[in-house]
């Protein structure tokens, strides 16, 4: 007997809190974990550019033969673009192979496990503090992670200065993960200054940057938002980028995110894909076709593309709302600590500030769930669940 000797794992820090959460019987309980995007009634709808490329999907499908070991290259072209622009000389100069992968954190891994297999260091540096899954990714794949410096709890802003000192000290040949935009947890991103200097730094210390690109859209707009990318890929010759369609997209269960190497050249950038592929066949073969097929379906066609513009915007500027709202009922409700901070933050969650105690106390006895790090979870916000929310924060600051 082998499997009586397991320990049980312990309960994934997001994953874990929708479990208890569901188990709540609580009525008027509010779950600001996970970071899943709800409208102003509390549900998360398929995007109409979705459901319309779906039904065209369904309508001139013709196979479900499998799909090559990268998926499908039309969807890897639009994946490019999103991420350089349509005018980039990455894609022009063919620098750049995309593989379809399932979801960001599907890309992560692949990534990962490249890096393991393909870099000398096999050390990556990670924000302090970041998405707790990327721990958890670069260590099972087998990579030594490092922290930099970058949240500063007194201003609630970044720490710059920490953050390029730490950076300084990693070695040549080592890993850099960068959030492209909408830092999660913090909700603060880097300015096109301090995107260049990391891009110098990276460039004269020899570190190779790995974007994770999970919120194109959330945070300005979708071009905007790929600054950083953008940025560096014009300083740099090589990096890594793994990207989403889960949250821009609201294709969370679908599964669909993609893997970018950008090389110095064509045929270096060929020859190094070539191992990406060798690790994705080793792992899931090819990817699920569907996700893919809807987003490029969309891309492909300027109408679709511009629903889903527009549906795009429609959730980042409910979220934006719905952080001004929060700000002004915590005030409402009396809460003298200055939370006027979270109005400047961007993406989908806000970094509250809220300790551990703070944490528990919320969910225990007023019912709102939200990670151990104070990290909220503001597309889960609506105007309904607001003075829930407020009347709760109030009681434990
Ligand atoms: N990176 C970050 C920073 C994320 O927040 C997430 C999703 N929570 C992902 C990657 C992974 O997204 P996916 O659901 O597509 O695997």
């Amino acid at each position: 007997m082998m499997f009586s000797h397991i320990d049980a794992a312990p309960a994934d820090p997001i994953l874990g809190l929708t479990e208890a959460f569901k188990a709540d019987k609580r009525t008027d309980k509010v779950n600001l974990g996970v970071g899943i995007y709800k409208d102003e009634t509390g549900k998360t709808p398929i995007l109409e550019s979705v459901k319309l490329a779906e039904q065209k999907l369904v309508a001139l499908e013709e196979t479900k033969s499998y799909l090559g070991i990268e998926g499908v290259a039309k969807y890897n072209l639009a994946v490019q673009t999103l991420l350089f622009g349509k005018e980039s000389s990455i894609i022009s100069q063919k620098r750049a192979a995309t593989a379809q992968a399932p979801g960001g954190t599907g890309a992560l891994r692949v990534a990962a496990e490249f890096l393991v297999a393909q870099t000398p260091n096999k050390t990556i540096w990670v924000s302090n503090p970041t998405w707790a899954n990327h721990n958890n990714i670069f260590q099972t794949a087998g990579l030594t992670v490092k922290q930099y410096s970058y949240y500063d709890a007194a201003s609630h802003g970044l720490d710059f200065e920490a953050m390029v000192a730490d950076l300084s000290s990693a070695k040549a040949g080592d890993v850099v993960l960068l959030h492209g935009c909408c830092h999660n947890p913090t909700g603060i991103d880097l300015n096109l200054e301090q995107w260049q200097v990391i891009g110098q730094l990276c460039l004269e210390k020899q570190l190779l940057p790995l974007f994770d690109f999970a919120y194109q859209g959330f945070g300005v707009g979708v071009e905007e938002d790929a600054q950083g990318i953008r940025t560096i890929a014009n300083m740099v010759p090589e990096l890594l980028v793994a990207n989403s369609f889960s949250k821009n997209f609201g294709l969370y269960n679908e599964r669909i995110g993609g893997v970018t190497l950008v090389a110095a050249d064509q045929q270096t950038a060929t020859k190094a894909f070539s191992q990406v592929k060798k690790l994705i066949r080793a792992n899931y073969s090819n990817p699920p076709a569907h996700g893919a097929l809807v987003v490029s379906t969309i891309l492909e066609d300027e109408a679709l593309t511009k629903l889903w513009l527009s549906e795009l915007t429609a959730m980042r500027e409910r979220i934006a709302t719905m952080r001004t709202l929060f700000v002004d009922t915590l005030k409402a409700e009396g809460v003298k600590t200055d939370f006027s901070f979270i109005a400047e933050q961007c993406g989908m969650f806000s970094f509250s500030g809220l300790n551990k105690d703070q944490v528990a106390k919320l969910k225990e006895e007023f019912g709102v769930y939200i990670v151990g790090s104070g990290r909220i979870s503001v597309a889960g916000m609506t105007k309904e669940n607001m003075p829930v929310i407020c009347k709760a924060i109030a009681q434990v600051v």
